[in-house]
């Protein structure tokens, strides 16, 4: 490793090899956490953890992993299970695209290898929504095969170790990071150096707080030589997250039942349903955007009420303000135009379809209510 975003010569890498040997491993045999994907390990498990865990708190993914594995318990169960029933599985985790991935991958499995997980990294990493570090992860998990795994919390710790100066968000930095990670990597124990690591960078090494006084690498670590723990990873320049005000209709019909409708497969949250609606244009009211979105995905006039509610919501690479609107029909029935189907749906079977979170705070509130048919 070189240049400008090289780390400094401090500790050389022996040295830090030797420390995740001598410090890091037996820290992690006597602290690692017992979390349910950490028993019986196979590669099936360690995929739908690690998919879960992407983004998300692993106190959060608990839950969702027990009840995934009680439903879907197999490549097999997986891959015989309709979309919508994964989905739901998912409803509320977030970057749906995984959960579609992996109903993908598992088909490929059953038909390409007859069910069994490949073993080898480049046919792991050839599967559907599989890329290095979930390649990395089971083949090194759940095979024990030399492959070092470089999450958020590695570069974390990594950029810690030794001060490294690179920008972590850019491609370069990515592959100097990963190269030291493969260095440091302890042969013949890629599984628990990588959860070591990770481990390091989840409860010790963490953002903001790190606990250098209790690190078993603080002896090694060239940013808290420095007394510069939390200025690594460099802060990276921040970019303004554009925003969006979206509105949508609950379409309530004599029945007192609700209108929704299913997302087109190729769309953000794909196969999601939600109540219908989209992005304001310019020089339009919030209502007239809810008549018109209407119009254009299922072919529907509509009489806009009152507003039920707005739910605020933060997606990786935007932010959304949902106004939500009471309406009813003025003409037309529901044809599914820019829309994959729909349904009319007493609200206590709501919890049968799969919401994004921004809906399910939606469904939450009509529970609470009254609807007048
Ligand atoms: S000493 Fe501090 S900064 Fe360095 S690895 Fe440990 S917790 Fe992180």
């Amino acid at each position: 490793m070189s240049g400008p975003g090289s780390p400094p010569s401090v500790v050389s890498r022996r040295q830090l090899k030797r420390a995740v040997r001598s410090r890091l491993l037996p820290w992690f045999a006597k602290h690692r956490r017992d979390l349910p994907w950490r028993r019986r390990r196979t590669p099936y498990r360690v995929w739908i953890a690690e998919s879960m865990l992407v983004q998300t708190r692993v106190d959060q993914v608990i839950a969702y992993y027990r009840r995934f594995m009680k439903r879907l318990p197999s490549v097999r169960a997986l891959a015989d299970a309709p979309l919508d029933d994964v989905l739901k599985q998912w409803e509320g985790l977030g970057y749906y695209a995984r959960a579609r991935n992996l109903h993908k991958a598992a088909r490929h499995i059953v038909t390409r290898y007859n069910g069994r997980f490949p073993r080898d990294y480049e046919s792991i990493q050839a599967l559907p929504g599989i890329g290095p570090y979930m390649a990395a992860a089971i083949a090194s998990l759940a095979f024990n095969q030399d492959h070092a795994v470089l999450d958020g919390n590695v570069i974390r710790v990594l950029s810690r170790l030794t001060a490294y100066e690179g920008d972590t968000s850019k491609g370069t930095a990515k592959r100097e990071l990963q190269t030291l990670a493969q260095d440091l990597l302890i042969e013949g124990e890629a599984g628990a150096y990588n959860e070591a690591m990770m481990e390091l960078g989840a409860l010790i090494c963490t953002p903001r707080q790190p606990k250098c006084a209790v690190c078993p690498m603080q002896r090694v670590c060239a940013a808290y030589g420095k007394g510069e723990a939390t200025l690594y990873p460099r802060p990276r320049p921040r970019r303004a997250v554009p925003h969006k005000e979206v509105g949508a209709a609950v379409v309530v019909n004599r029945k007192g039942q609700v209108l929704i409708a299913q997302r087109l497969d190729n769309a953000m949250l794909g196969g999601l349903w939600e109540f219908p609606g989209g992005t304001q244009e310019p020089d339009e009211t919030m209502a007239e955007c809810v008549a018109r979105e209407l119009k254009e995905e299922l072919g529907i006039t509509i009489e806009v009420g009152d507003r039920l509610m707005i739910v605020k919501h933060a997606y990786s690479h935007f932010t959304i303000a949902l106004h939500v609107y009471m309406a009813r029909i003025r003409k037309g029935r529901p044809r599914p135009i820019h829309c994959a189907d729909y349904r009319w749906c007493n609200i206590e079977d709501l919890a049968d379809f799969a919401f994004s979170r921004a809906d399910l705070h939606v469904v939450e509130r009509l529970r609470s209510i009254s609807i007048k048919a």
